[in-house]
């Protein structure tokens, strides 16, 4: 198993709807109905700095970024094998 990639989350109890995170990254993020921010949790590469300024941009300190947790020790040693 490879190490994973870094998770993006809005936290709904937090978030109030006001959309800065999709005017900076329409890519990733969204509103539902009833005006709570959604996201793409796995967003590719490319939208990285767009989801670091919508969370730095967000009132409400609702977005988080989970950085990527490391492959098992296991599959370290496997990859070493030649
Ligand atoms: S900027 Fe923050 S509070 Fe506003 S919609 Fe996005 S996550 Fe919610």
């Amino acid at each position: 198993m490879a190490a994973s990639e870094p998770r993006v989350r809005v936290d709904p109890r937090l978030c109030e709807g006001h959309a800065l995170c999709i005017d900076l990254a329409p890519e990733v993020f969204d509103l539902s109905d009833d005006d709570v921010a959604t996201c793409d949790e796995q967003p590719s590469m490319s939208s990285r700095d767009a989801v670091t300024a919508a969370m730095n941009a967000c009132p409400r300190g609702a977005i988080t970024i989970e950085p990527a947790q490391p492959a098992p020790a296991h599959d370290r040693s496997e990859r070493t094998t030649a």
